[in-house]
């Protein structure tokens, strides 16, 4: 089916990836870089650095009722504000989740997503069962992501593209009232603010 698919990125040439695979390769043969360092550092950057930037604005959200007004609204002024745009990041929309909806985000045809707010989309974001299987069969996979949402909760699915790119505000856990912005942001996960997870209390 993709293969017949006019949507230019679909079918991404893979000679960025094979150069970078290569340069790895020499780098290590040489002895010039440590490959536990490199996991290291793309671990760093896929679960700490990148996603921290939107538990920030969720926690603000979650604290300040005009703010979280605005950014439903459009959150690109204050995403200005804060200096969370840049390539990847132009557009982005955020939708919230109700007792009514959960919403979870999907790009179908590539792996378009909120880079400036979430860092760089973990493997399975960017893996032809997630794309395909969470438009199709939305609770099974989230069943798979440990996540079971009640019957009377619909699920919408986002399909984010180059132009829009999506940032779920997930609703704040009762547990979690009453602390103040700074203590909030480490609640919010990474999945979270795709809709693969929830929020939860830091370990
Ligand atoms: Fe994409």
């Amino acid at each position: 089916m993709l293969h017949d698919d006019p949507h230019a990125h679909t079918l991404l040439p893979p000679e960025p990836e094979l150069r970078v695979k290569a340069l790895e390769t020499l780098l290590v043969a040489k002895g010039l870089v440590d490959p536990a360092t490199l996991d290291a550092i793309v671990e760093q950057m896929q679960n700490h650095v990148g996603p921290r930037a939107g538990a920030r604005v969720v926690a603000r959200a979650w604290t300040d009722p005009a703010f979280r007004a605005r950014i439903l609204a459009d959150p690109m002024p204050d995403l200005i504000e804060m200096e969370l745009t840049g390539a990847q990041g132009e557009h982005v929309v955020v939708v919230e989740n109700t007792p009514e909806v959960h919403n979870v985000v999907v790009c179908t045809l590539c792996s378009c997503y909120p880079w400036p707010l979430l860092g760089v989309p973990p493997a399975w974001y960017k893996s032809d069962a997630y794309r395909a299987r969470v438009v199709r069969e939305p609770r099974a996979v989230l069943a798979e992501f440990g996540l079971g949402l009640p019957d009377t909760q619909a699920v919408r699915v986002w399909d984010s593209t180059a132009e829009m790119r999506y940032l779920i505000l997930p609703m704040q856990p009762e547990a979690s009232r009453g602390l103040d912005a700074g203590a909030l942001e480490a609640w919010v996960t990474r999945n979270a603010m795709i809709g693969t997870g929830l929020p939860e209390a830091p370990a």
